[in-house]
């Protein structure tokens, strides 16, 4: 089902499932990054082996109550005891839309320096260093039991949940159900539904407390079921690993999932390079590990111009935007953040969040573009500059959906601009005007 070339299992089935799950279109650079990089990236496939319908048909109740009945001795059978599986399920009802979610295809693709822009913004820092200091007792002791930095821990936490804000609403157990028994790769979520049944019968987390993505990533670090019984950890010494409520097992799980995907505490992830003149590109991805060694003997530099570290530790060369965009060195380090959710830009978002966190500036090369991306404060403004035009949008959230895009087409056009209702720094200096 899925290739992991780290042979480590990612928290989450894709990164497009869960750009999706948390309406977060930005996020969808992940997976079209990957997908640009010939990568599988543990995507569930196209909708194209035909969905099992989203709409709402009569039938859909008796179906759901019929199918939860298959699924009774199958629960039991993976140790879910029958007591819980009722109380569960009694008055579960199925919800479509996260059918509808499953077979969603994206109809916007995010470039990769629209994505970092909003991830890892001046608020994102501030907020994060904020917790540096809040959590830093507990970050200290998850640093000496796992070996992960307290930095790259937080910038997990802030590009997963926001630090906490947002975990998803969807109930678990309604979603998981549903994906049970309608659409593609319901063997799939059963296994995750089955396991959801087992955290509440351990009491790990509330049933009330387990809501989320539509596809079932939840709490401070968006992990699935099955990845919360793999490596979720009881860190605050309760007996309870609860990564909805309580922040140092959640900051602790993390911990103990990247140290279990390789991670080495006495590397960094990598580190921005510039590469010289002539430079063959064709030696860049990620999987082309070589000795540091090498990468120095080619000619490529740290951008504050030092040498690299030398010696025999594998690093490989990524150009997330070709050879005229910022280009980095990551080690293995770098492979680890991959798994969380097997997309390039995603663990280039979090590597990039923990050097800020620790005091680094932005990327020394500007991505290969006239238009920047814009942070979350910016796209709040250009958002509240459309409501202010007489545009329904919603609220001002910062999340760029396709309402705001069809408005800032349609606004861009009155001001005589070509617009595929793309939010970047040109459309926002229109609208400033
Ligand atoms: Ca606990």
């Amino acid at each position: 089902m899925r290739r992991d070339p780290t042979s480590v299992p990612s928290v989450r089935p894709t990164a497009r499932l869960l750009a999706l799950a948390l309406s977060m279109p930005l996020a969808l650079a992940a997976a079209a990054a990957a997908a640009q990089a010939g990568k599988q990236p543990a995507s569930p496939g196209p909708a194209s082996s035909g969905p099992t319908g989203a709409a709402p048909t009569s039938r859909q109740p008796a179906d759901f109550a019929a199918c939860l009945e298959r699924l009774r001795p199958e629960a039991a059978a993976k140790g879910v005891s029958l007591a819980t599986f009722d109380a569960q399920t009694a008055t579960l009802m199925p919800d479509m839309g996260v059918v509808a979610s499953l077979d969603a295809q994206p109809e916007f693709v995010t470039p990769i320096w629209d994505y970092l822009a909003a991830l890892v913004d001046d608020e994102r820092v501030a907020d994060g260093r904020a917790m540096l200091a809040q959590w830093a007792e507990v970050l200290k002791r998850v640093e000496d039991e796992y070996g992960v930095d307290p930095a790259t821990v937080v910038a997990v936490w802030g590009v997963e949940s926001n630090f906490g804000r947002n975990f998803g609403k969807r109930p678990l157990l309604e979603s998981l159900s549903t994906l049970s028994c309608f659409g593609r790769r319901q063997s799939y979520f059963r296994g995750e539904f089955f396991t959801t049944l087992k955290i509440i019968e351990e009491g790990h987390v509330a049933p009330e407390r387990l809501t989320g993505s539509w596809a079932g990533a939840f709490g401070h670090t968006q992990f699935m079921p099955s990845t919360f019984m793999r490596l979720a950890v009881d860190f605050d010494g309760d007996g309870r690993r609860d990564l909805v409520d309580s922040v140092p097992d959640a900051l602790a799980s993390t911990a103990n999932f990247l140290r279990r995907a390789g991670w080495n505490g006495a590397e960094p992830w990598g580190f921005e390079v510039g590469l010289p003149a002539g430079f063959d590109a064709s030696v860049a991805g990620r999987r082309n590990k070589q000795p540091m060694s090498d990468w120095a003997a080619r000619g490529l530099r740290r951008v504050d111009g030092s040498a690299l570290p030398g010696g025999s530790t594998p690093a490989a060369l990524l150009l997330p935007a070709g050879p005229s965009g910022p280009a980095f060195i990551v080690t293995r380090n770098f492979d680890a953040l991959y798994s969380y959710n097997a997309a390039e830009s995603y663990a280039l978002a979090i590597a990039h969040l923990s050097d800020r966190l620790r005091g680094g500036g932005p990327f020394a090369t500007p991505w290969p573009t006239d238009d920047p991306g814009l942070s979350r404060a910016e796209r709040r403004e250009l958002q509240t500059l459309l409501i202010a035009r007489g545009y329904d949008i919603g609220e001002a959230d910062g999340m760029i959906g396709k309402r705001t895009r069809d408005a800032l087409k349609a606004e861009m056009a009155l001001l005589g601009h070509e617009s595929d209702g793309r939010a970047g720094q040109k459309a926002l200096a229109a609208l400033r005007r």
